[in-house]
């Protein structure tokens, strides 16, 4: 592998927690504008591996670079928003009492204060950034409505639009399907590839009709290290993967 060619470069990455190997030798390459599904039964480290490229957990041993040459293991999980590798958790968490307009528009000038992005006049270019993101997320008809009135799904594709207003290369998305409905579910799917044209997408997920959908390369984690790595039929007719899931 030749470093250079990937937005994420992770290599031979361990991490131990009292004695326990959480992650054993991973090591995962992600290019750029690739979406990438990862699939792991619980306690196979899927977590922990994001902890990891996001600065919240440090590997004992192992690279972690982003694009070239940044080495992401000596950042804090903020200096690695920073640095552009953004990071949805399961849960939502927009504000309720705003807009979904208001959302974004507090999450695209992000380090000012709450009051003062508020009543601050947007520039033209705020505005047409923001209709753009709107049009990725399919929203632009609730722009006006409060978040707390979305559904579950909508919560989640705002909260990705929030996201995307930091235009971070790397986006880590943590089960964005669980609790969707199946139209919700599916409308991801086409939301993620339009996402994944311009930054590159790490999907951890359980829900096996979404990672059908999003059609792209699957890695199987294991015990801390990939077990299988391939699209969703060969990874789905690998024995040890089946093993695995079924138990033995
Ligand atoms: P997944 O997300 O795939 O379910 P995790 O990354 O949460 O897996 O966990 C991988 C393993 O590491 C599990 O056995 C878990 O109990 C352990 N683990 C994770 N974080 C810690 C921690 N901070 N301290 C001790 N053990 C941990």
């Amino acid at each position: 592998h030749i470093e250079n060619e990937y937005a994420l470069y992770m290599d031979g990455v361990s991490v131990s927690f009292d004695g326990f190997k959480a992650i054993n030798n991973l090591s995962l390459y992600i290019k750029p504008g690739e979406m990438r599904a990862i699939i792991g039964p619980n306690g196979a480290g899927k977590t922990t591996m994001m902890d990891i490229i996001t600065g919240k957990t440090r590997p004992d041993t192992g690279k972690v670079l982003f694009k070239n040459d940044t080495d992401l293991t000596k950042y804090d999980e903020a200096e690695v928003a920073n640095i552009g590798v953004g990071r949805k958790f399961q849960k939502p968490s927009v504000i309720e009492s705003l807009s979904v307009f208001e959302n974004i528009e507090l999450a695209l000038k992000g380090k000012r204060s709450i009051w003062q992005s508020l009543f601050h006049a947007l520039s033209d270019q705020d505005h047409q950034r923001i209709q753009e993101i709107l049009e990725l997320i399919a929203l632009q008809d609730q722009q006006d409505a409060l978040a707390a009135n979305l559904s579950h799904g909508q919560k989640q594709w705002l909260e990705i639009g929030m996201l995307i207003s930091q235009e971070p290369e790397v986006l880590l998305i943590d089960e964005p399907a669980a609790g969707m409905t199946d139209e919700e579910t599916m409308k991801t799917a086409e939301l993620f590839k339009r996402l994944a044209k311009k930054h590159s997408l790490v999907v951890v997920e359980h829900d096996m009709d979404f990672i059908k959908a999003l059609d792209c390369k699957v890695t199987v984690l294991h015990e801390g290290r990939v077990l299988a790595e391939g699209s969703l039929e060969t990874v789905q007719a690998n024995q040890e993967v089946i093993e695995v899931y079924l138990g033995r």
